[in-house]
């Protein structure tokens, strides 16, 4: 308990200092382009502000102007409706006071992107969150060839290393197939942007719709971004509320229930009586926090990249200098540095979705990483 709560506030790594010229620097409001003056997912609020995606670490209230991807706009206005949102297609560029900007797919959730930046003979990409496998659920990620990379390194650690999505997918399908033939639901908590929607889309995608195993019920707080997903062109199997099924209906017992983290040991779980549960998470990949968690099962499913993942995303950019934003930041920058590259950290308050359970998988995660050789 008391190394978790150490962990839950781990010391900022500080910013290095700024070199002149760089094209991204970190303020108190957020990471910031001089020379464009805008900031790219600031969490104080600001004239411009530039989303990667809209994750609430990442796209917060109050700013004057927004500035997404054009794929990013159902489930951006979803978040946070009634903003001054402006557009911008995957790989169009615009030019904004000298400053040319595109975005391009970060393979995270529904219009991730990557911010590339070009001005002065320099070409700087800012990653926000990105995953390098794809999923059906959102375009596939792109490496952006730059000088300087901004990165996360969320599940910067060895020990992270996803199985495949069919991998995935084909687990969670036979635990629900299992259950349903005992006569059990199966209900699997998931963040309710995009893990979400990736759970749903890949068992679809898995069995087809005659293929699966009993009815699919969402989650009141899954219905703004499911329409946000069908309405951009991502395949969803049928789904129903729980109320709209009668209440000792024998589907219950076969179903699949998608539900947020919040939902856990809630009321709205008595309908379905003595049920089988799990939880999607990367920080699933470490035994003790299912254990902790309390769950039956856990999928080890993550919407960013793992750690041959992120170090394949560094190397594809062919940059030599790397920024590191947010989570095992010393980790990742020490390891940078002993390889040739110069890393450095920029301090931001940029989170996990999976807080609480971050919390918890770090304090593992770290002792685990002590006993493991660097690979
Ligand atoms: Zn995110
Ligand atoms: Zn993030």
């Amino acid at each position: 308990m008391h190394q978790e709560a150490r962990l839950d506030h781990p010391r900022p790594f500080p910013s290095a200092p700024a070199r002149p010229g760089d094209l991204v620097v970190a303020r108190p409001e957020g990471l910031y382009c001089p020379p464009g003056d805008f900031y790219i997912d600031p969490w104080r609020p600001v004239q411009r502000a530039v989303i990667t995606h809209a994750h609430s670490d990442h796209a917060r209230f109050g700013h004057a102007h927004y500035l997404c991807s054009e794929p990013g706009r159902g489930v951006l206005l979803a978040r946070l409706p009634g903003i001054h949102l402006d557009t911008l297609p995957y790989g169009e560029r615009i030019t904004h006071h000298g400053v040319t900007l595109s975005l391009h797919p970060a393979g995270h959730v529904l219009g991730s992107s990557q911010v590339r930046l070009e001005y002065g003979g320099q070409v700087w990409v800012a990653s926000g969150d990105y995953k390098l496998e794809a999923d059906g659920t959102c375009d596939p990620f792109e490496p952006v060839p730059c000088d300087t990379f901004i990165t996360e390194s969320t599940f910067g650690l060895p020990i992270y290393r996803w199985p495949s999505q069919p991998t995935l997918m084909a687990e969670i399908f036979h635990w629900w197939q299992a259950n349903a033939k005992a006569g059990r639901a199966s209900i699997v908590y998931a963040y309710s942007f995009g893990k979400a929607q990736r759970i749903l889309h890949g068992l679809l995608h898995h069995a087809g719709v005659a293929g699966l195993p009993g009815p699919v019920i969402v989650h009141g707080a899954l219905s703004t971004l499911n329409a946000a997903y069908a309405d951009a062109g991502v395949a969803l199997p049928p789904m129903a509320l729980a109320s709209e099924l009668p209440p000792r209906s024998p589907l219950l017992r076969r179903a699949l229930v998608v539900a947020p983290p919040s939902a856990q040991r809630s009321p709205w779980l008595r309908r379905f009586g003595d049920a089988s549960d799990a939880f999607a998470s990367g920080w699933m990949q470490l035994r003790g926090t299912r254990r902790r968690r309390g769950v039956d099962r856990g999928f080890a499913l993550s919407d960013h990249a793992d750690w041959p993942g992120l170090l394949q995303a560094i190397s594809a950019t062919g940059a030599g200098r790397i920024i590191v934003t947010h989570g095992n930041v010393p980790v990742m920058v020490r390891y940078l540095n002993e390889r040739g590259w110069q890393a450095q950290a920029f301090e931001t308050e940029y989170g996990d979705d999976d807080e609480a359970v971050r919390v918890a998988a770090q304090a593992e995660a770290v002792s685990a990483a002590g006993n493991e050789a660097a690979p």
